[in-house]
This record gives C-alpha cells, structure tokens and sequence, in this order.
C-alpha cells in the first residue's frame, strides 16, 4: 500500500486564487485589506517568513506593511508601534514575528495587539474564545492543517485524533480544532508514555514535535491520515517530524516536507487577514475560512 500525498502546495495556491478573487471584489467596495508584519532583530529564518508573507499579500492585492526594528529595541518601543497599528484603519491584520530577541515580553506583545487584528491568533482573548467554541481568530498553521484534513477526510467527527506536541502555537489549537470537529482528542507530549501504542490507535496523526524523522512506520495505524506539521533544518535539507518513507508505506495519506503544511501556513494568515477586514466593515465572514 502506498500512501495518497496531501498536496498541500496545490491546496494552498488554489486558496490563494480564491482569496485574490474576495479582495477584488472588496475593492470594488472600496476596501484594500492591509496585513502589517512586525520583525524585531536579524534572525535569518525569521526574514526569510517575513519576506514571503509580504510577497504573497501584494500577490493577491492586499496591501502589506512590513516594520523591521533592531534587535536593540526596547518594550515599550515595540508596544509604542503596535498600538499606532492598533489604531490605523488601513490596518486590519498584525503579526508580531516570533521569537522576539532575548529581554522582550512575547506574552504582552502579542496581548497589545487588538483581538480583532490577531491574525495569527495568539492573543489570550482569541484563545480562549476559540477554546470555548466563540468566534475567534485561529492559529494559521492548525488552521491549514484542519482545512487539509476536512477536504481529505470530509467529516471528522468519531474519529480518533492524536496531536503530537503541546505548544501554544501548533498543538493546543489542533487539538481545539480537532475536538470542535468532533473528533476525539489525545494531545502527546514529551512524558507521554506507550507513545507508538497511542499513536497506533490514531485515525488521524498530527506530528508537532520539531524533531526529524520522528514518527515511524509502525507507530501508524494502517490507512491512517498523518499530517507532518515538522520543519527541521538537517544535512539532507529540509524534513518533517514524520519518517516520510516509512510512514508512506502503512499510512492512508500524508502531507510531505516541504510541500504540505508549510504553504498552508501563508495561505491561511492571508485568510485570516481577509476574515479581519471582513468583520471590520460588518460584512459576513468569507465561507469557509473560519471554523
Ligand atoms: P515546540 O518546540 O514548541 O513544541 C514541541 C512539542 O513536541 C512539545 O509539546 C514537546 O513536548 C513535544 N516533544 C518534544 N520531544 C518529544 C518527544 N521525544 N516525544 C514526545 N513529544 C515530544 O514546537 P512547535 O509546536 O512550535 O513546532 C513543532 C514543529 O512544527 C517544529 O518542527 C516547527 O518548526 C514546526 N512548525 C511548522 C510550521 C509550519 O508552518 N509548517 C509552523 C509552526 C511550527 P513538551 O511540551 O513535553 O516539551
């Protein structure tokens, strides 16, 4: 058995398409949706994301603001620029580029950005309304992931679903999104135990873990559908959390690295943008880009 390739490079441009498609008929209104990316410091993958995210917004006619600061700059420097953002209506979207240099506050800059503006949907009050099942800005990457899985699987409800990783920005959102689909939920971590049994009753495989090659073969329930969310820089390029050869053979889909999660990433932080500007002029949030 060989496993189908979620093809997420071809998901993602197909969204791209369609978000281009909503901006030219919001300004044929009148409105430009405007995305501002803050980066703080030189950290090289970190321009590398910046860069992209400000190529594919002007791609599909959005508006794109890019504020780069030294890595010397000060709390209440960045807090001094987030809340003129804040208030500038040809801004509806911020993202604060993470990890900020050493002596700066990632908690209270991201909670500075208004709710409304979050699109990366870090701020404490979207993860809580997104907890709580509220509308909410969601996290870009589980967002793609969740997109990916409802096109794949169609509905999620009663299936099994482990997430693999715990952190706030990839595992605790996949599992709200999961459990929200009616799936039912384990989240792993690193003192999980029996790891490859657990994951062996999964249907559905979500590996956040940021460690190459990590899951094997026959930790993979046959026909599963795993979804490698890993990025990890080795000597042979770049490669997921999953051992993608291995895994191929038992599983029923996988998303590969790179070419899977990653562009859905982009993808869904422009959607987000889209959804942002949406709510800000009172129209109805775009179809399906919303849990
Ligand atoms: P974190 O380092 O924040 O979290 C990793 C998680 O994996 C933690 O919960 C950790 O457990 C768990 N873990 C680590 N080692 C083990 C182990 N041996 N067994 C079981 N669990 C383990 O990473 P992120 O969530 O930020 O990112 C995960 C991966 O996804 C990375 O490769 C990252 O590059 C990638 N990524 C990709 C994106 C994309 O666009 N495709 C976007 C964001 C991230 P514990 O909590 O116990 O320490």
């Amino acid at each position: 058995m060989t496993a189908h390739i979620i093809d997420g490079k071809a998901f993602a441009a197909t969204l791209r398409t369609r978000l281009a498609a909503e901006v030219a008929a919001m300004a044929a209104r009148g409105i430009t949706p405007g995305l501002a990316v803050v980066l703080v410091g030189e950290d090289p993958a970190s321009q590398v994301y910046v860069r992209s995210k400000g190529r594919m917004t002007r791609e599909i006619g959005m508006a794109s603001f890019e504020h780069r600061l030294p890595a010397t700059t000060s709390q209440a420097e960045l807090l001094a620029l987030i809340a003129r953002l804040n208030e500038d209506a040809a801004v509806n979207g911020i993202l604060v580029q993470l990890p900020l240099p050493q002596g700066l506050d990632e908690a209270a800059v991201i909670n500075a950005i208004r709710p409304d503006k979050d699109v990366d949907g870090f701020h404490i009050l979207n993860v809580g309304r997104l907890a709580t099942g509220q509308s909410a800005m969601v996290p870009c990457t589980p967002l793609g992931c969740l997109m990916l899985l409802r096109d794949h699987l169609g509905s999620l409800a009663g299936r099994r679903a482990v997430v693999l990783g715990r952190s706030n920005i990839v595992g605790k959102p996949m599992a709200q999104l999961l459990l929200r689909d009616s799936a039912t939920v384990t989240i792993a971590h690193s003192r999980t135990r029996d790891l490859p049994d657990l994951c062996r009753q999964a249907d559905i495989l979500v590996a956040a873990v940021g460690r190459p090659h990590f899951v094997q073969g026959d930790w993979i329930r046959p026909g599963a559908t795993v979804i490698d969310v890993g990025i990890n820089r080795t000597d042979d390029g770049l490669v997921g959390d999953v051992d993608f050869d291995a895994v191929m053979a038992v599983a029923g889909a996988i998303t590969p690295v790179p070419g899977g999660v990653g562009p859905m990433t982009i993808a869904c932080l422009l959607a987000n943008t889209l959804t942002a500007t949406a709510r800000a002029n009172g129209l109805p949030d775009p179809e399906g880009l919303t849990p």
